[in-house]
Parts: C-alpha cells; sequence; structure tokens
C-alpha cells in the first residue's frame, strides 16, 4: 500500500520549512527562566502604536462578523497616503500573503523565479511551494547584484524578488541605482519590490518606489505592518501595483484573509505618524549601539538599514546556545548560508546592552 505522503509531489516534500524565532513562551518552558529578550524576529520593541490598540478595544464588540473581505477603509487610507487607487492596492495577511499571492498568481511548474543569494527565506519558499524552479543569484558582499539577478533573467522567468532593504543583511541599494536596474527587467516579469523595513531608513535614503509604478507596469511593492507599525501579531500587510495586476492576485487571495481587527488596527496606525518617528529615532540609535557594541568586542557584522544586524560571531550555533542559557533569543542565520553570522534584531536601549553583556560572556566561555 502506498502511503498517501508519498503521493504528495518532489517540491513540496523538498520544501525545507521556514525557522522561526524562537517564541519567548518555549524558552521559559524549556529552560525555566522568566526574563526573556526576544530579539530574534525584527519586532517593535515598543509594542503596538497606542491609536492601533485603541482601534482594535473599539472594534471587539463587532467580533462575531465576518471582516470587510474588500478591506475598503484600509485600501482607502491606503490609496490616499500613496496619492494611488484602491484599485492599486492587495491586503494580506503580513506581507508573507502578498509574496505567495504573486507566487500563485505569476508563477507554477515551468516557470523560474529569481532572488538574491541571502535574501528572505520567503521567497524560495512560496517558489518552490507553488512548482516553479527558484534561481538563486549570488550576492556581492551580502548584497544584492541587481545587475547579475537581471542578467540571470531566462525566457520562463516570471518574477524577480529584490528586498530593501534586504533580511538578513541589512542591505540597502540606493534608490536610483535600483530604479535603473528594474527599468531593465524585460515586461514578462514581475518585480516583487519587498520593502518590509522600508520606514526604517534615513531621509537622506528614502526613495519614493511607489511614483515608480506609474512607469513600471511590471512593478508590485511590498509592504507590511509587522515591523516599524509594531502589529505583526495581527498580520496584515499589502501589495501596491496596477490595477491588472492587483485583480489577479485578488482572483486567488481567500475572501476574508485579513481579520477585522488587523484592517483597524492598520487604518489606525498608518495615521500614527509620531509613532512611527519615534520608533525611527530608537532603532537609529539601537543600530549605532549595537554596531558600537560589535566593535568593542571585535565582532565584525553587516552595515543594515533594518532594525536588525548580522554579526559575525564564528560558532554561530554554540554562541546561540549561550546567549538562550542566559535568556536572550536572536536568530541564527545558517539556512540563509551565513554559518558564522547571528541576526540581532534592535531592542530598547536597555535591551540591547543586556544582549552585548551576554555575548561578551558566550564569547569569554568560549576562550
Ligand atoms: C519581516 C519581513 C516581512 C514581513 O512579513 P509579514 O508577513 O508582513 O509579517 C517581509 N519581508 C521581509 C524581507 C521581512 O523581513
Amino acid at each position: 500500500m502506498t502511503d498517501l505522503c508519498e503521493q504528495v509531489p518532489a517540491h513540496i516534500r523538498g520544501i525545507a520549512p521556514y525557522q522561526p524565532g524562537k517564541p519567548i513562551s518555549e524558552l521559559e518552558r524549556e529552560l525555566g527562566l522568566t526574563r526573556i529578550i526576544k530579539l530574534a524576529s525584527n519586532e517593535n520593541p515598543l509594542g503596538p502604536s497606542p491609536k492601533a490598540l485603541e482601534a482594535i478595544r473599539a472594534a471587539l464588540p463587532e467580533l462575531a462578523l465576518y471582516p470587510d473581505g474588500n478591506g475598503f477603509e484600509l485600501k482607502t487610507a491606503l490609496a490616499q497616503r500613496f496619492a494611488l487607487t484602491r484599485e492599486h492596492v492587495v491586503l494580506g495577511n503580513g506581507s508573507n500573503d502578498v509574496l505567495e499571492l504573486a507566487a500563485r498568481t505569476f508563477l507554477g511548474p515551468g516557470t523560474s523565479a529569481i532572488y538574491s543569494a541571502h535574501a528572505f527565506a520567503v521567497y524560495p519558499l512560496v517558489t518552490q511551494a507553488v512548482g516553479a524552479t527558484g534561481i538563486e543569484v549570488p550576492a556581492r558582499d551580502f548584497a544584492h547584484d541587481l545587475d547579475a539577478m537581471v542578467a540571470a533573467v531566462r525566457p520562463d522567468t516570471r518574477i524577480l524578488f529584490v528586498a530593501n532593504p534586504n533580511n538578513p543583511t541589512g542591505s540597502l541599494i540606493a534608490g536610483p541605482v535600483l530604479r535603473a536596474a528594474l527599468e531593465r527587467v524585460p515586461s514578462q516579469v514581475l518585480i516583487v519590490l519587498d520593502e518590509a523595513y522600508t520606514e526604517y531608513l534615513e531621509p537622506t535614503q528614502r526613495y519614493d518606489a511607489v511614483s515608480w509604478l506609474h512607469h513600471l507596469p511590471n512593478l508590485l511593492i511590498s509592504r507590511t505592518f509587522s515591523k516599524a507599525y509594531g502589529l505583526a501579531g495581527l498580520r496584515v500587510g499589502f501589495g501596491l501595483a496596477r490595477p491588472a495586476v492587483i485583480d489577479l492576485m485578488n482572483r486567488v487571495r481567500q475572501p476574508f484573509n485579513v481579520s477585522s481587527l488587523a484592517l483597524v488596527a492598520a487604518r489606525a496606525a498608518l495615521d500614527d505618524l509620531e509613532f512611527l518617528e519615534r520608533t525611527r529615532t530608537l532603532n537609529s540609535a539601537g543600530l549605532a549601539q549595537l554596531a558600537e557594541g560589535f566593535r568593542r568586542l571585535g565582532l565584525p557584522f553587516i552595515p543594515s538599514h533594518g532594525n536588525f544586524l548580522s554579526v559575525e560571531v564564528g560558532e554561530s550555533a554554540r554562541v546561540y546556545q549561550s546567549l538562550l542559557h542566559q535568556g536572550i533569543i536572536v536568530r541564527p542565520v545558517a539556512g540563509y548560508r551565513m554559518p558564522r553570522h547571528l541576526r540581532i534584531s534592535v531592542g530598547l536601549p536597555e535591551e540591547n546592552a543586556a544582549c552585548l553583556a551576554a555575548l561578551e560572556r558566550a564569547l569569554r566561555e568560549a576562550a
């Protein structure tokens, strides 16, 4: 008798599962620790925007009702913010959902998708899940090699994924350089520009990819409320593209993919510019604090434009374990072929300091 699991297509069985950061509750159970600092999933150390919490409280009595499957209010606000129409917006259960919708809409067996080495793990995952071929292009100094990525486009290529800034490296392609490269991508290839960390960019580094939508008919921009907006637990993100692209993605989208609480919280968070600015200022200071600490410890790190830093610690598995025992959860990135690095999310100043102290102890244990 054949086992039903063996009949599952090889491309599904071959998927390497996504490895999330260890939840605080799990470490509590495993080691009996009570004071745990999680710097593993690039979450906002300030928590959610207070305006989002207020909106959630107000929406609780409506929980028996299905959410608005068209996300009218949130889409209207996003369209207004970006000077687009609602037809330019698709909402996702986190931006991971948007990435998956893009894959399910534009990829399939006999097609290929391009992404960089050391890029966000979800690109190869969603590519493989729909039976398409992933083409990983070697990085340059841990950054996307855009010229090589464009050159890697084949006749069967349908998506080119670009993360800017990228996770877990934190690398950033300057706006003008990015635009020039994207203009050379053939029109049958959807460019998925993942800007999950764009709100963290310093004013001088900012660029406006949304304005490129008018010239690049094959551009899809993906953004999230999980990082700077502090709503990772709610799962809400969005994609911006020309209406024809959005319309196709909406056909494969689950009708109620974004929950009612996520819709109202995101709508409120979008207007909380003060919170966003506080988040960015705290993050800049935290990046500097961690960088300065790594320098003091003699640890090389990749300069980052996100809310995290990847630092080269050598025996990363051992250092990771040592940090866990000291109550600090960071993220191993061996799965990104960075076996000597750990990725550390920026926390509150005292959390960053505790992490650096624990790191120093971990390194001393090894010596
Ligand atoms: C965190 C992250 C996302 C966001 O994921 P959500 O599903 O929106 O929580 C998307 N892309 C990259 C590169 C990320 O690091």
